[in-house]
């Protein structure tokens, strides 16, 4: 079914259906692909334009294209968006009611809509599949991706029906979007969808407003005394992200008493958070210090800088959270203050996050003390083992998926099984020594950006995937600025 068009009537398409120009870097390529019939993976950030990717074919393409997305809430708004364009489309959710099911149902049968919107449950519904199996289909979509993969950090587990499904539904071509995707994730979404050979663009992650910049220092005094210079010298505000609560109260009564600061940490009350949060959006504050808990959700385009005072444990984390300055395009600058002994710091996280065999067999061995039927509060088993909560967590989800405990309101498990510890987790647990080699990996890969003297937006980029010509430098970092004023690192003299 494949259709050849070329770019020109493509464009004149975008025009009349769609209302824009011209394409944006990175739509055409994989456009092209889907229509000549081959598969096609995107890795291109939020915002971007992704949804044209499939939108174009799917009116150019003459069966129905099907959109397999996670969120109800970005569905409807595309839905709405296409409608208002006069594209049709359908969008089958479980926020639907009964009429409006019925009516999507025969809209379908009926071969009604050129785009059908998706949340990949809806392919459990027999009634609705054979519908389904009697239209042809031109393209099968995975919008938001990387859910497909146990290593992203949004992983849906009906994600991985879905290789099976466009193997049943005929096998069109299959495209992937996703806006984040490392490449491991980016293989396994082509394995777990079953790709072939996809055509691939990874494109659209620099952002040329942003200066980059690494400060080396020795100790945490030098770094105090660089914040306060940092906050007399930048414009406009900013956030300054340190690893640790207590740290952060302690730059926070540092800095308060001679700047307008905030203090947000996701161990504060909510009110507090929120009242910080509220002055911040305002622009009352200079600068808001705070942990990775803030960020979901905060759209302040003006942000001028964001300081790292201790440096994340990923590329990935650092560019979600430096990349919120400058959102408004204009220059914002983007400085880590570098410390190696503050790896410390993140090998601790790392260090607490995932249980070893020992520390399962006693979270085990602490509920098999209590009574059969007897929901026990989570906290009451932290305490007596002294295993971290978030540790003891994951034991218990994996002793309910062996069907041994039963999960209750209120943070409370009840004991199913009589013998928990005759069960070997050590299967499970070794899924984690995976994960904890590859955590220990994007540590490595960020301490390197800290100390590399190469263009530091290349360093990411090139981290992402994205193909940078050889020569090229952002000239906008400061370690471009090195070789500028020393022309012989330059020539790797
Ligand atoms: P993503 O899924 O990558 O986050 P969307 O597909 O939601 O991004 O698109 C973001 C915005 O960009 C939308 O408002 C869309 O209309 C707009 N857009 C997409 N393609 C173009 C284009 N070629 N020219 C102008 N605007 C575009
Ligand atoms: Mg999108």
């Amino acid at each position: 079914m494949a259709k050849r068009i070329t770019r020109e009537s493509a464009r004149r398409l975008l025009h009349e259906r769609f209302g824009h120009d011209d394409f944006r870097s990175g739509q055409w390529n994989p456009i092209k692909a889907v229509l000549g019939g081959e598969d096609a993976l995107v890795v291109m950030p939020t915002g971007s334009g992704k949804s044209l990717i499939y939108q174009l074919p799917g009116v150019v393409l003459p069966g129905l294209t099907i959109v397999v997305s996670p969120l109800i809430a970005l569905m409807k708004d595309q839905h709405d968006k296409l409608s208002a364009q006069g594209v049709g489309s359908v969008a089958m959710h479980s926020h639907l009611s009964t009429s409006e099911t019925r009516e999507a149902h025969r809209q379908i049968a009926e071969g009604e809509g050129e785009i059908l919107y998706l949340t990949p449950e809806r392919f459990k519904d027999r009634g609705f599949f054979e519908h389904l199996l009697s239209r042809p289909i031109s393209l099968f979509v995975v919008d938001e991706a990387h859910c497909v993969s146990q290593w992203g950090h949004d992983f849906r587990p009906d994600y991985l029906a879905l290789g099976g499904i466009a193997r049943r539904l005929g096998r069109p071509p299959v495209l992937a979007l996703t806006a984040t995707a490392t490449a491991h994730v980016q293989k396994d979404i082509v394995r777990q969808l079953g790709m072939t050979d996809p055509h691939v663009t990874i494109t659209g992650f620099a952002r040329p407003n942003l200066r980059f910049e690494v400060m080396r220092t020795v100790n945490d005094g030098i770094k105090d005394a660089s914040l306060r210079i940092a906050l007399r010298e930048f414009d406009g505000s900013g956030v300054i992200y340190v690893a640790t609560v207590k740290e952060a109260e302690r730059l926070y009564e540092y800095l308060a008493p001679d700047f307008s600061v905030g203090l947000y940490h996701g161990k504060r009350p909510s009110a507090d958070r929120k009242y910080v949060q509220d002055r911040f959006m305002a622009g009352e504050l200079k600068a808001i210090i705070a942990t990775n808990a803030f960020g979901l959700g905060i759209d302040k385009q003006n942000l001028r800088f964001v300081i790292h005072y201790h440096f994340p444990g990923s590329i990935e984390a650092y560019y979600q959270e430096a990349g919120r300055a400058g959102r408004d395009g204009d220059p914002a600058v983007c400085r880590v203050l570098y410390r190696v002994e503050d790896k410390r710091i993140q090998s601790y996280f790392l260090g607490g996050k995932y249980p070893e065999v020992q520390e399962a067999a006693q979270v085990a061995l602490a509920l098999e003390k209590y009574p059969l039927k007897t929901p026990v509060l989570l906290d009451d088993i932290v305490l007596l083992t002294g295993i971290p909560t978030r540790k003891a967590k994951i034991v218990f989800a994996l002793l309910k998926r062996h069907g041994l405990v039963r999960e209750h309101r209120g943070g409370k498990w009840e004991r199913l099984g009589e013998n928990l510890t005759a069960v070997d987790l050590s299967h499970d647990l070794q899924d984690y020594e995976e994960r904890r080699a590859m955590d220990q990996e994007k540590l490595r890969t960020m301490i390197q950006f800290c100390q590399t003297t190469q263009c530091r937006t290349r360093y990411i980029l090139e981290h992402f995937g994205e193909e940078v010509a050889d020569e090229w430098r952002c000239e906008n970092c400061d370690a471009c600025d090195l070789l500028a004023s020393v022309p012989a690192l330059a020539r790797g003299a």
